[in-house]
């Protein structure tokens, strides 16, 4: 497996080098919308330490990032009245991975609607209203 690249673009938006919404953050994660959103509210958490994926990363940063994953699971739901939440996670690139920074996706679903396809970039005002219904189900 390759190694850790420190300038993939999730250690870019943790360094604050290129802009994101985020969401939530605490000393070991932060939560940030996807600027290529599947469904309205989705969003990706990280550990701020670096790992590429599951493969490389610790028992610590998987339990700190499931944690919050869990925390932010529970948040869509309420701020959006899901009626569920798809958790995906990705490992190298022929496991359909593009950015080598662990990541979880969190993805409010709703009963008949189907993830929109992936590559389409979202409408910044609109993932900035979701992001402020996340926070607010956060507080
Ligand atoms: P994966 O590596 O699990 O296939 O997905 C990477 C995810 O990162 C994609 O859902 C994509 O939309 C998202 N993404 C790629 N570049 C950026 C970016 O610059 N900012 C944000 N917020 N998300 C990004």
């Amino acid at each position: 497996m390759a190694a850790y690249d420190p300038d993939n673009i999730f250690a870019k938006i943790l360094r604050g080098e290129i802009p994101s919404t985020r969401v939530y953050e605490d000393d070991d994660t932060l939560a940030f919308m996807d600027i290529m959103p599947r469904s309205d509210g989705h969003l990706l958490v990280i550990p701020k330490t670096p790992c590429r994926n599951l493969l490389d990363a610790t028992p610590e940063q998987l339990a700190v990032v499931m944690s919050t994953t869990q925390k932010l699971a529970k948040a869509v739901v309420k701020a959006f009245n899901a009626d569920g939440v798809t958790v995906q996670q990705f490992n190298e690139a022929a496991g359909g991975q593009e950015v080598f920074h662990l990541h979880f996706h969190v993805l409010p679903r709703f009963e008949g609607v189907s993830l929109r396809a992936p590559g389409q970039m979202g409408d910044f005002d609109l993932i900035a209203q979701h992001a402020e219904k996340i926070k607010a189900s956060l507080a």
